[in-house]
């Protein structure tokens, strides 16, 4: 049966001028009209040092990210004529990737540890990386499906209500994740991206757990990919700048999860520092110099409509207006949620409602991918 039998508004979303306007460099790739950035980035010559210093390498990356923009406002003909390199801004951004991992940098937690050597921060996911599961998903967002998902396990997360705990929390009790879940270098992922690629997917879709402690395989499989075909990053986005900054060209779309609207939620539920900080931060940098083409999530938890939902839907509204938003009413107590009493429980109708008429108030998009 043909996937629009099964999401019919996988075609009709489509007819939404906002949706097509907002979406239109994700919509010319599909169409094979544009160039996915991953692509673009390999038709820039970086010449660089292996055993060039970390700053070194950093400065080069701020000079040809500059450069990198150039290439973007560039037509295609202007970039089908283009040579490709050996050594480029992919490559280079790999190399960086590679550094990090040396004194664990990826996420604002910053555990600062060697994973090369073995050693586990947070997330306890090692230099390896481990895929969960890869398939066509047909259950996300009307203009992504299908969507080839790729989950990776671990997460630098600690949800309380964590809906993937499987693999992002209780593989963490498991003494030898090899013997449970398969390892993937970056040549391997790119072969999973193309047969995903090849059934008709939209876009490689990466997920977990979270897909930002594996931020080094993943700009490795970019390096073999073979398709044109969007980038997607999907994610609890709490990413360190360092790491921001290897993503914010290479990625063409952006699905954001944003849960909390002040820090103190974030800490009680997720044990994170500084969540809103963070998160608002990396938002306005994808929104105003990454491709601004944007999905946030938002998952209204009861009895968090005045301090989370409304000041998340605020800041939407006044600094990020270009993303859409998926407002989306499927919490439900998972994992250890039954030791809070105030998140005991769904949200109620009249608490969604709350929030989607606060949202229409404030003139944001959600309807079509809600
Ligand atoms: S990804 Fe984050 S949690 Fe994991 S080791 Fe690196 S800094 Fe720590």
């Amino acid at each position: 049966m043909s996937f629009r039998f099964l999401r019919p508004d996988s075609n009709s979303v489509w007819n939404n001028t906002e949706i097509k306007q907002r979406f239109s460099r994700y919509r010319s790739i599909i169409h094979n009209n544009s160039f996915s950035r991953y692509i673009i980035a390999k038709s820039l010559q970086c010449d660089f040092d292996s055993d060039n210093q970390l700053d070194a390498l950093e400065e080069l990356h701020k000079e040809k990210s500059e450069q990198f923009k150039e290439l973007l406002a560039l037509d295609n003909s202007q970039l089908k004529k283009r040579a490709t390199f050996d050594s480029n801004y992919l490559t280079l951004n790999h190399k960086i990737a590679e550094k990090y991992l040396e004194d664990c940098i990826f996420c604002e937690r910053k555990c600062k540890i060697n994973r090369i050597d073995g050693k586990k921060g947070f997330c306890l996911v090692s230099e390896k990386t481990f895929l969960a599961s890869a398939f066509l998903h047909y259950g996300e967002e009307s203009v992504l499906v299908p969507s080839g998902t790729i989950f990776f396990q671990g997460c630098n997360f600690g949800c309380v209500f964590c809906q993937n705990y499987d693999i992002s929390q209780s593989w963490k009790d498991i003494k030898d994740i090899s013997e449970t879940a398969r390892s993937i270098n970056g040549r391997e992922l790119s072969e999973v991206a193309d047969r995903l690629a090849s059934k008709g997917a939209l876009n490689i879709n990466y997920v977990g757990g979270d897909p930002i402690p594996n931020i080094h395989t993943i700009i490795e499989n970019l390096l073999y990919q073979k398709n044109n075909i969007c980038q997607l990053w999907n994610s609890n986005f709490y990413l360190s700048n360092e790491s921001l900054s290897l993503l914010v060209d290479l990625m063409d779309f952006w699905l954001p999860d944003f849960k909390y609207g002040n820090n103190e939620c974030g800490k009680k539920y997720s044990n994170i520092n500084n969540y809103y900080d963070i998160l608002t931060r990396n938002l306005k940098r994808i929104h105003d110099d990454g491709s601004g083409e944007i999905i946030i999530r938002h998952l209204v938890m009861p009895n968090h409509i005045e301090c989370c939902s409304k000041p998340i839907l605020d800041f939407i509204a006044n600094e990020i207006p270009k993303c859409v938003v998926n407002i989306m009413g499927q919490y439900r107590p998972e994992y250890q949620a039954h030791n809070f009493d105030e998140i005991n429980r769904r949200p109620s109708s009249d608490e969604l409602v709350e929030v989607k008429n606060y949202a229409d108030q404030l003139g944001i998009v959600w309807k079509p991918v809600s």
